[in-house]
């Protein structure tokens, strides 16, 4: 019998809410509140018309909205250069090795299609999973996608928010199990439909756990 895990990045292997609070932090820094709070109104203003988070768009309108800005250069490496790498939760690689002796893991993300990709190959994600990687803007949206891809008996999904849970769930029924990590400010949102099968507080208990 076959087993594919489908993980979540932000919030589940990655603590994601970190990484844009030092962001935010560096960004202040270098062209004040002012502007900062622009800047995080125009990222706003993108996932609004967008539906998912899209730095390399706010960017542009950044630039855009303040062409004098003499550090713009600076706040574009302040927001592409982040080492993701040191936001990994906790042996969340572990989780990951561990997953490959049971089955195959693969990461299910949400986001834009420059950054988000970008964002998983520098946190070492890409390596670890071997290249199964896949990354749409609303991934609950592509699950007959993902398991033409990701043929298996079995499925288990890994992810932070028990709503996108909830819907796997009900499209996958009695062939998947669904995890939910309580990590991040999504953790404790309630979400309508079927609740998870396991809750764990960290991604590391994972591997206390047989899958
Ligand atoms: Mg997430």
């Amino acid at each position: 019998m076959t087993s594919v895990f489908l993980i979540d990045v932000d919030n589940t292997l990655l603590d994601n809410d970190r990484a844009k609070a030092d962001v935010a932090q560096a960004i202040g820094a270098l062209v004040g509140p002012d502007r900062a709070s622009r800047f995080w109104s125009l990222y706003e203003e993108v996932r609004d018309e967008c539906g998912v988070v899209d730095y390399p768009e706010t960017l542009r309108r950044f630039r855009r909205a303040f062409p004098d800005e003499k550090r713009l250069s600076e706040v574009d490496r302040a927001v592409l250069d982040v080492p993701f790498e040191r936001y990994l939760y906790p042996r969340a690689l572990d989780v990951i090795a561990r997953l490959w002796q049971r089955g195959e893991p693969a990461i299910l993300s949400d986001g834009d299609r420059v950054y988000q990709p970008m964002k998983i190959a520098r946190a070492g994600l890409l390596l670890a999973l071997r290249g199964n990687v896949v990354v749409y803007e609303h991934k609950e949206d592509h699950l007959a996608e993902v398991q033409r891809r990701f043929p298996a008996d079995r499925y288990a999904h890994i992810d932070d928010k028990a709503e996108l849970l909830a819907l796997t769930k009900a499209s996958l029924g009695a062939r998947v199990t669904t995890v939910h990590v309580r990590q991040g400010r999504y953790a404790d949102e309630a979400a309508g439909g079927a609740p998870p099968d396991i809750v764990v507080d960290r991604i590391a208990d994972l591997l206390a756990l047989d899958l």
